[in-house]
């Protein structure tokens, strides 16, 4: 390995691996160190993988609609092979279930606005389109301990969205591995099984990092791509208290259950997002329906002060919670007598938007705050912050004069002023993972 580099990223899940195939292309020699064993193997490998387009935010969609169109051309993106192959997109378009209570409009006039193709479906089309759900209206969600859960407001649904571009991605850590494989086809390097402990900075500006057991390396760049771990690293550079927006990390739990009988994944099987209870679903490999939540206020939050060391396990409680829902929408929903699930951790901010930056010290910047919903942007993501970083790294002050990226497929200017550590909260945010 060598001992210098033009630019280190701290991380090697979806969003480092992209920030360095990007710096890679423009000719930074890039390290990546990931205390795991290989790309994608934080939280990333947990991900649910979903591609969809409807964010609170032109800006968030735009973004999403960019990288769903990389998505969809994943193996030209890359422009490289893997010996593994490639990560699969499942495009099964999405349906957004609701009843009423939430504001389509926005949906409806970003995706026109960006010319992303979208339909309105009443009543009658969802029962044709979804004859295995009850389009009874349940809002709000409850815990099942709640006496009036299950009850129906003995309303109806008033409709849905459907977007076909959207689906999920059928393994999200091959994806990475993708990744990295395209990055070192311009001279990346990775790095694995190697803690960062220390953000070394001389005058005002970052030198390079310091590994568990003491090696160095030396870089003018460094980038907290650390996910979860991204308000330890921030520490670590002693950046968190001089940002208006923090990250922590927050758990979730995502379950399987079998499909129904009268569900078919493969002809009908679509990602299904349902506003009315809160939760989501989407086809997952061996007949298994993926469910989970849109985090509504009855559930508990569970925030996390260590990354390294909280409860992996799926509790029985938020399993109930969740499964239980979901067969209020799908009554023949088979719910086994055992949890089965995955846990995992989000990166989350104020706002439940990223935060893709500078910071207040010279040559260190961050792609952190995903908020368990920027899996799919990873491409944009990466073309975003190497822009960023390439214009401030040539004297740009992007906090006087944000840097905007023209995306390279719609031409959307998308500026970075909008993920910026120091924004106000914006206050048309779901405050949700829906982002
Ligand atoms: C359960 C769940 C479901 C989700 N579903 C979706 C979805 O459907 N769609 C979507 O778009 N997004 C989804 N997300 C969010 C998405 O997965 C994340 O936004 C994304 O994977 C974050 O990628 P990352 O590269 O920032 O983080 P990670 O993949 O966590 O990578 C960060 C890496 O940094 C490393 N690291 C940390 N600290 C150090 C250190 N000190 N030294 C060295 N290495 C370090 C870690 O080992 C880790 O590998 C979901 C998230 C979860 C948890």
């Amino acid at each position: 390995m060598n001992r210098d580099y033009d630019a280190i990223i701290i991380g090697a899940g979806i969003i480092g691996a992209s920030i360095a195939f990007e710096l890679a292309k423009k000719g930074y020699r890039t390290l990546n160190v990931d205390k795991l064993s290989a790309a994608g193997a934080g939280s990333t490998a947990n991900t649910c993988a979903i591609i969809r387009t409807h964010y609170s935010t032109l800006e968030g969609t735009a973004m999403a609609y960019e990288s769903y169109l990389h998505w969809k051309k994943w193996p030209e993106y890359l422009g490289t092979r893997d010996e593994r192959g490639y990560a699969e997109f499942r495009e099964t378009g999405l349906v957004i279930l609701h009843g009423g209570e939430h504001d389509m409009t926005v949906h409806i006039d970003n995706h026109r606005e960006l010319g992303i193709p979208i339909e309105e479906w009443d009543l009658d089309t969802v029962k044709e389109k979804l004859p295995f759900i009850d389009v009874s209206a349940f809002f709000p969600p409850r815990r099942p301990d709640d006496e009036k859960f299950g009850n129906s407001t003995g309303k109806q649904l008033r409709g849905a969205i459907f977007i076909p571009g959207g689906g999920y991605i059928n393994d999200p850590q091959l994806s990475v591995h993708n990744v990295q494989r395209a990055a070192e086809a311009h001279a990346a390097e990775f790095k694995f099984r190697a803690e960062v402990t220390e953000v070394r900075q001389d005058d005002g500006r970052v030198v390079g990092i310091t590994l568990q057991g003491g090696e160095q390396v030396d870089a003018p760049v460094i980038v907290n791509a650390a996910g979860p771990h991204s308000f330890i690293v921030n520490r670590m550079a002693g950046v968190d208290d001089k940002m208006k927006i923090s990250t922590r990390a927050l758990r979730h739990e995502v379950h399987f259950v079998p499909a129904p009988d009268d569900y078919d994944l493969d002809k009908d099987g679509r990602v299904i997002s349902d506003d009315d209870i809160s939760g989501y679903s989407r086809p997952e490999t061996g007949n298994l329906l993926l469910i989970g939540s849109q985090d509504p206020d009855c559930d508990p939050k569970e925030w996390v002060d260590d990354p390294d060391d909280y409860n992996r396990q799926v509790s029985d409680e938020q399993w109930q919670a969740q499964v239980l829902r979901m067969a209020q929408r799908i009554p023949s929903l088979p719910v086994p007598g055992q949890a089965t699930g995955i846990v995992d951790l989000y990166d989350v901010s104020d706002d439940w938007i990223p935060i893709y930056d500078k910071s207040d010290l010279g040559g260190f910047y961050m792609a952190v705050g995903t908020s368990g919903n920027q899996y799919k942007n990873g491409p944009m993501a990466g073309l975003l912050m190497a822009e960023l970083i390439d214009a401030c790294e040539h004297g740009h002050d992007h906090d006087v004069d944000p840097v905007t990226v023209e995306c390279p497929i719609t031409g959307f200017p998308l500026s970075a002023g909008f993920y910026s550590r120091n924004r106000e909260i914006v206050e048309d945010s779901s405050f949700s993972v829906l982002g």
